[in-house]
């Protein structure tokens, strides 16, 4: 474990202003509007670009871990809001058919050291910049045109404009990624399972508590965070072929579901199923992959999931605010300068990126394994993780991939020799 111990606020020095630079973002979710947050401390004009007609809201909890997450919430400023906007989650349990509980799994297990929805993370994010960013909603990039001065932008409905620089924070099916690299295909990689959530009527009453539900290849999850008592989350993940679908055509993903999730054998999976018809707000994602072989082309660079995400299990919301946090520092160390700056940010990152990356690689067999015989042993080793001194030795594991980078303190470069 190699971070730095500064975790002040960090207000940046003169000597780092980005003020010459005009910087796209596309993506506001948890990446760009994290970015943004930093560029525009070190000065620089910054467009937040999202397709989505608002800031997105859905999502499951997301955790942060271990010292390098605590020292860059810490930068941000956002570590009490985060706290104070946390879940509380408490106990979850995997259960047999008949709903008797099989195996407890103490909060301190699975919720890492904060936890929090990853909309609310996303609405801090964007509270804490929307006056000293424009975001632009509703709107995508529609080609990308560089030559020695910037990069020349057509988008979908606003007017073109010019940007020095352009960043893809737009998640594992990242456009940017796709007009300035190539397509999808030569960079996700299928991991053998698919991922949904959506909310339902809290039909079973629960209360900031999750009940887990396996049969060979499938798993729901029914859950109660405790932010809204009438409502209830519902997770689904199955093992699979790669599916032929229409990510844009909510009704195709249904039926998938729909079909996947016929006859599960828990006493309460219909009650749960019911809602899904009617969902308004379903994800729905395969669990994959990117890898690309560089971050950057040029003036165009890939940051969070876009650059090297997990759909799952890999820490990708830590990872995306640890490394928009060394893209924004490099930059101002750099002074601006692109190719310096880029390079940088790759060498800091990348194996960093890749070792959490690494962890999400079971996170499919672990949440729906494949036969009988792999779920009694999955929950064999949950009833040996529950207790509070394996417990320690299993989360310091988890922090270790998280905690992996020796972060600079971007604010004190100047004045260092
Ligand atoms: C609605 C939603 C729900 C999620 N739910 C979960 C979850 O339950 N569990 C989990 O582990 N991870 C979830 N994720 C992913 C999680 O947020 C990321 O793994 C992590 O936080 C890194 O975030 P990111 O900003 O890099 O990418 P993402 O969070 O994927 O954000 C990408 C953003 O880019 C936007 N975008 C896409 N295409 C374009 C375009 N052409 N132009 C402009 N903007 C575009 C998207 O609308 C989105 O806001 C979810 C993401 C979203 C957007």
């Amino acid at each position: 474990m190699t971070t730095s111990t500064s975790t002040k606020s960090q207000t940046p020095t003169a000597a780092h202003s980005l003020a010459h630079l005009n910087v796209l973002i596309s993506g506001a979710s948890v990446a760009g509007p994290a970015l943004a947050l930093w560029l525009a401390r070190y000065g620089a004009r910054v467009t937040v670009v999202e397709k989505a007609p608002a800031l997105r809201e859905g999502g499951f909890a997301v955790d942060f871990r271990g010292d390098a997450h605590r020292t860059v919430l810490r930068r941000m400023g956002i570590w009490d809001e985060v706290h104070r906007r946390q879940t509380h989650m408490g106990r979850q349990i995997l259960v047999e058919a008949d709903d008797t509980e099989r195996v407890d799994l103490p909060a301190f297990l699975m919720s890492g050291d904060v936890e929090i929805f990853r909309g609310e993370l996303s609405k801090i994010l964007h509270e804490r910049t929307r006056d000293r960013v424009e975001y632009v909603f509703g709107d995508s990039v529609a080609s990308l045109t560089e030559d020695s001065e910037g990069v020349a932008v057509t988008f979908d409905h606003g007017a073109p404009r010019r940007f020095d620089l352009v960043v893809g924070a737009d998640g594992l099916h990242s456009h940017t990624r796709r007009l300035a690299f190539g397509d999808e295909s030569r960079y996700l990689r299928f991991l053998g399972y698919y991922v949904a959530g959506f909310d339902v009527p809290n039909h079973l009453g629960l209360d900031r508590t999750a009940r887990i539900y396996s049969e060979p290849g499938r798993t729901l999850l029914l859950s109660n965070y405790g932010a809204d008592p009438a409502r209830a989350g519902v997770g689904l993940v199955f093992g699979s072929e790669r599916l032929d679908y229409d990510r844009h055509d909510v009704k195709q993903q249904k039926k998938i579901l729909a079909d996947r999730f016929a006859n599960l054998g828990w006493r309460h999976a219909a009650g749960a199923l019911d809602g899904l018809e009617s969902a308004g707000d379903l994800y729905f994602d395969a669990i994959a992959q990117i890898h690309v072989d560089r971050l950057s082309r040029g003036r165009v660079v890939l940051l969070g999931d876009a650059g090297y995400g997990a759909t799952m299990g890999g820490i990708g919301t830590g990872t995306a605010l640890v490394c928009a946090y060394v893209l924004a520092g490099e930059l101002a160390a750099a002074r601006g300068d692109h190719h310096v700056a880029f390079a940088a940010y790759e060498a800091e990152v990348r194996d960093y990126a890749k070792g959490c990356q690494k962890i999400s690689g079971n996170a499919g067999p672990f949440l729906a394994p494949p036969t009988e015989k792999k779920i009694r042993s999955r929950d064999r080793m949950y009833r040996v993780l529950s207790s509070r001194f394996l417990a320690g030795f299993f989360k310091r594991l988890t922090e270790k991939a998280a905690s992996d980078i020796a972060l600079k303190d971007y604010a004190r470069l100047d004045r260092q020799p």
